[in-house]
């Protein structure tokens, strides 16, 4: 949610025009399914500590670089996803130094998570990778599409050729609940769901139960609300999307009545932001109720809770007995095991009660356990980083410790997105996120750290990485999905198999 004070804006229109996904507004040509959106904007900036703009007024418009470097920096980014997608930008924005930038991607697709991991309905989401894709035709920058580092070019090789190296791998696995019967046929990582539903080519071949009558979703942040939304609504809405062919039919077909998404501590402090719950809630096909027992005994302790609150109240109602699919929002609920022989019958659920922990609501589960009947349970408890070859990793965070993003390493190594944050934030974070770690980069050119000495030498990534495909293959891909979409008036039907991927894009016609 970007919040823009209405006593500081000068309506000159122009952020509309910059907004990469059109989701700016003047309040008079709010459209009426947005109109909540306005009044969350007023409640926002009723906070006078919201108002404090320093921060950002101080921020530099243009980054430029003072000091003295001849060669051109090489830099390597590992990984093309939004953070990895910023960083370039920014990096290639910087005026007073060449720059030039190889970036690392081991599936033949560009995009990460944008392609991945939003959900397929969310397409002004996707906008963004306009923005980015003309990054890859810019003439200092190169795509190495289908290319694993670690497997097709070395860490060490990587060190040699450039002058930096910045990962930004995301957050490819997941975190685990720690009980009994988690890995059950019948119990699936939500990651896992979300990358098969979006076309992911390691994902495609997975199973899922969909005969089930009931779902239930551990967890409630925006994961768990895409999920519990693409499964119950109407099919026109997964069929105007690029979810891949074979989860529209499934879906399309599934026994799935009611999903219930399950929260541990109460509304207040449901992880879900209140865009993501609105939209939920304008989405055709689906009720979606929550226990008048839970909102009675929320306590929020902020706007942002009692907004919540107050919007989960009026969804109450809204019933509408047409609707035969139910979204079940629970609260004060942990899960302490999945049960079943030899695949998921139920989920033992303690409830929970809350207290204050260090400042923090903390939920502790109680002796009384009930047991929920479902055939499919999807654990939505967050993602997790992935250890790089000969860097340090928190095990705990699952991240690579850093400073600014300056991996701690002798190296000069650096790391944005998820893998140096955690999974946290939505697209536009990793902007920020990106940008602090070029300013550690530059910082490194500027005390020498990183050696002003010519690389360009050591360039024959063209005959090392034979396989690679590059920007052009990429938009052959990309040509091929739109319009195979297009009869059916979607914005792509994805390819989802790397065999079939590389095929498209090799094809010379
Ligand atoms: P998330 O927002 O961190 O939510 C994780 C959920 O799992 C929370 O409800 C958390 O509860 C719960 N949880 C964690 N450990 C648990 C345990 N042991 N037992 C029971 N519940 C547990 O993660 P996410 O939904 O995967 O989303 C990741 C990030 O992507 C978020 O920043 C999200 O906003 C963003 N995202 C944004 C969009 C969008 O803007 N449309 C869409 C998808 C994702 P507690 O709150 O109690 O810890």
């Amino acid at each position: 949610m970007l919040y823009i004070d209405p006593a500081a804006c000068i309506e000159c229109g122009a952020c509309m025009d910059a907004c990469p996904v059109g989701a700016i507004f003047p309040s008079y040509e709010l459209p009426d399914s947005l109109m909540e959106y306005e009044e969350m904007n007023a409640r926002y900036y009723s906070d006078p500590e919201h108002r404090d703009y320093e921060q950002v007024a101080n921020a530099p418009v243009v980054r430029e670089f003072n000091e003295e470097f001849t060669a051109t920096l090489r830099v390597a980014i590992v990984g093309s996803g939004p953070s990895a997608c910023y960083a370039a930008e920014d990096l290639l924005s910087t005026k007073g130094i060449d720059v030039n930038i190889d970036m690392f991607e081991r599936l033949p697709t560009p995009f990460g998570l944008v392609r991945y991991g939003v959900a397929p309905d969310h397409q002004d989401t996707k906008i963004v990778t306009d923005r980015f894709s003309s990054l890859f035709r810019r003439k200092n920058m190169r795509l190495f599409l289908n290319t694993e580092v670690g497997r097709d070019i070395s860490y060490e090789q990587l060190s040699e050729k450039y002058h930096a190296v910045l990962y930004a791998t995301g957050a490819p696995g997941n975190r685990r609940l720690g009980i009994p019967g988690e890995d059950l046929p019948g119990s699936h990582a939500a990651t896992d769901f979300v990358s098969w539903y979006n076309g992911h080519p390691d994902f495609s071949e997975h199973d899922f139960n969909l005969s089930t009558g009931r779902a239930v979703i551990v967890g409630n942040g925006n994961v768990a609300l895409d999920i519990a939304r693409l499964l119950t609504a109407d099919p026109s809405i997964r069929e105007g999307s690029d979810m891949a062919d074979y989860a529209i039919d499934a879906i399309g077909n599934s026994n799935i009545k009611e999903v219930i998404v399950l929260g541990r501590r109460g509304p207040a402090e449901a992880a879900f932001t209140s865009p993501e719950l609105l939209g939920l809630l304008s989405t055709a096909g689906i009720n979606v109720t929550v226990s008048s027992d839970d909102l009675e005994n929320a306590r929020p302790h902020d706007d942002t809770g009692a907004f919540k609150i107050e919007v989960m109240q009026r969804a109450q109602t809204q019933q509408d007995s047409s609707n035969n699919r139910n979204i079940v929002l629970r609260f004060l609920g942990s899960p302490v095991e999945i049960v079943g022989e030899e695949l998921v019958t139920g989920v033992r659920v303690a409830q929970n009660t809350l207290s204050e922990v260090d400042g923090i609501m903390t939920a502790t589960p109680t002796d009384k356990v009930e047991l929920i009947e479902t055939g499919l349970v999807l654990r939505s408890v967050g993602h997790r980083g992935k250890a790089l070859d000969d860097l340090p990793f928190d095990e705990s965070r699952g991240v690579v410790p850093n400073q600014e993003g300056r991996a701690n390493t002798a190296l000069p190594v650096y790391v944005a997105g998820w893998i140096k944050r955690g999974p946290t934030g939505v697209i536009g974070t990793n902007r920020q996120c990106a940008a602090e770690t070029i300013n550690a980069l530059f910082e490194d050119v500027a005390s020498g750290r990183i050696v002003d000495e010519d690389l360009s030498h050591r360039d024959n990534l063209i005959s090392l990485l034979p396989d690679a495909l590059d920007e052009k293959a990429w938009k052959k891909l990309d040509r091929h999905e739109r319009k195979a979409g297009r009869a059916d008036r979607k914005p792509r039907r994805k390819v989802t198999s790397i065999a079939e991927m590389l095929e498209v894009a090799r094809d010379a016609s």
